[in-house]
């Protein structure tokens, strides 16, 4: 089981429309600049625009296809490491402000596609966690998750709905959540609030932003001068402290024909002793499609992709009669060190605002973050704004992750530079082979294509010095240390990094 590589894509965009928004080509004086057209971006923006503000979106890319156009567009109150643990980790009262806080921005969405008629395909489902007749455990799990749920004050329902698809052992059910197109509605919403005084800018790479009275955001085309800067990059740009309270892990999607007919359109989590599955019907004017996605594997670690990925198809075959598998996908989430995200102002920021550790809820999360950002920026009291408060310091909930992590990091630094490939034979790497290497006394990532071209870039990821690990699967190098990926050219491709790696300065290459 090997991934085609003709078929890495995500099952969104056929049906979205093509760039629209102009790059960034002269200075700019705005109230506030935001950096990242993803969902949380593009919602910042309606949000602050709505109030009153003059808004710049500077996207590197095209609006919507970050992390945003490669999830699967399930829009959920429950969260993906568990009510449960939640309420373990921070209490009743703590879990019942997320979930309410999750079911305002699930709304937020429905509201904005009925104000501007957006085809996205918005629609009411059921949720559903479940484990099957093959699973020996996995009860406790499912009852626990019932009643923190109920807890929450959401509606549960614990009895096997008609047409389930699986075996069911146990299930929950949660009714009236929700599931869309996600790339539709975020390039559409930014269709409709695009105006002088809300304006966006596509292919436009945000170099740096200087946290200034007023912050200045400078790009390759001139720089945009703020009184507020939110970074809605998924993670943020350059160095902050929540860098090190993240986990970044990547995840495998695939969206496959089924022999058969679709299950019923919900939301399917499936929870075995492996991981959880989750599992989305598609009906599209392309056809029908079953996503599914599960199995995530820390950034950068080379071993763990390849399995990743089989365990997924694995899945997959033993539980569906699959006709064919069209798209497969890789993405980035970042959970925050006590499972919550960070979304305000971080420790040592005056006027940069941050949103992110959305793990894989983000469509939710991101959402909520514009309904809380706006709400600071306007210095209106929002309900919620405590909750994900970058500066919060909850030390018990937060403790393993920020260990295991940070010991990642130093782990990850320290074998990499102690086991570091010392060879000099360039000439020895095969067509389509990667290796870290030092080369006349420099580190360098070296990767030679399929036909033989060798693309040479320094192996120091520019953001905290730790070395790339090769991505096989995606061509890419990519770092285990916070999430950073680049192209064999060494671009950013995503993470916290500004700058690309850069080109060695001794070798060339030339001579191999
Ligand atoms: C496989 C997978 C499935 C998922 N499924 C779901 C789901 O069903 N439901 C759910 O709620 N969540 C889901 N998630 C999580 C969700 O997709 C993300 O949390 C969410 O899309 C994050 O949105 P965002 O706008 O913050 O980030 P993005 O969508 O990543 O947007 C950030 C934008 O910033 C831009 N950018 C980066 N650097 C710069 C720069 N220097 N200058 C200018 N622009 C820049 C990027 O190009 C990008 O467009 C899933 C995640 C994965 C990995």
């Amino acid at each position: 089981m090997k991934v085609d590589k003709n078929k890495l894509a995500s099952v969104w965009g056929k049906e979205a429309q093509k760039p629209v928004f102009n790059a960034f080509s002269q200075d700019i004086e705005t109230d506030v600049a935001i950096v990242g057209g993803g969902i949380t971006g593009i919602s910042t923006a309606y949000a602050l625009n709505r109030a009153g503000f003059d808004v710049v979106v500077l996207e590197a890319s095209e609006i919507g296809r970050g992390t945003t156009g490669y999830s699967t567009g399930n829009l959920y109150a429950p969260v993906d490491s568990r009510l449960a643990e939640l309420e373990k980790k921070h209490g009743e009262e703590l879990l019942k402000e997320v979930v309410a806080s999750r079911v305002a921005a699930i709304d937020f969405i429905e509201q904005r596609v009925k104000e501007f008629g957006i085809a996205c395909d918005f629609r009411r489902v059921p949720w559903h966690l479940f484990t099957t007749t093959e699973e020996t455990n996995g009860r406790e799990e499912i009852l626990h998750e019932q009643r923190a749920a109920l807890t929450a004050g959401l509606e549960v329902s614990s009895r096997v709905p008609a047409g389930f698809p699986l075996p069911v052992k146990d299930v929950i059910t949660i009714p009236g959540q929700a599931q869309f197109d996600p790339l539709i509605y975020t390039r559409e919403l930014a269709q409709n609030i695009h105006s002088s005084r809300c304006q966006i800018f596509e292919n436009t790479k945000v170099l740096d932003v200087l946290d200034k009275n007023p912050c200045i955001v400078k790009t390759a085309n001139g720089t945009v001068k703020a009184k507020q800067v939110i970074m809605a990059t998924h993670t943020p740009k350059g160095i902050y402290l929540v860098h090190a309270a993240m986990e970044a892990k990547r995840e495998f999607a695939m969206a496959v024909r089924l022999k058969g007919p679709l299950p019923n359109s919900a939301v399917y989590w499936h929870a075995t002793r492996e991981s959880q599955f989750s599992i989305r019907p598609y009906r599209s004017s392309a056809g029908d499609f079953l996503i599914v996605l599960g199995r995530s594997y820390a950034v950068g670690k080379e071993n763990q992709m390849e399995k990743s990925y089989q365990s997924l198809e694995a899945y997959l075959r033993a539980h569906f009669e699959v006709a064919s598998i069209e798209y497969v996908w890789a993405a980035q989430n970042y959970r925050g060190a006590d499972h919550l995200p960070y979304i305000g102002k971080s420790i040592g920021n005056s006027n940069v605002y941050i949103a992110t550790g959305f793990a894989a809820d983000g469509l939710v999360y991101g959402t909520a973050a514009a309904m809380i950002i706006s709400d600071l920026i306007q210095g209106n009291k929002n309900p919620w704004a405590k909750v994900y408060d970058p500066t919060r310091f909850t030390p018990a909930a937060s403790a393993k992750t920020v260990l295991n992590e940070n010991f990642n990091v130093g782990k990850e630094l320290l074998k990499d530079y102690l086991f570091y490939d010392r060879s000099t034979e360039l000439s020895t790497l095969k067509n389509g082979e990667a290796k870290v290497l030092t080369v006349d006394g420099e580190k360098v990532a070296a990767y030679r294509s399929d036909t033989g071209k060798l693309h040479l870039v320094s192996s120091v990821c520019p953001h905290m010095g730790c070395i790339v690990h090769w991505n096989d699967i995606e061509t890419s190098w990519d770092c285990p240390c916070h999430g950073s990926r680049f192209s064999i050219e060494g671009e950013v491709l995503e993470g916290p990094a500004y700058k690309a790696l850069s080109k060695p300065v001794n070798s060339t290459g030339n001579s191999q």
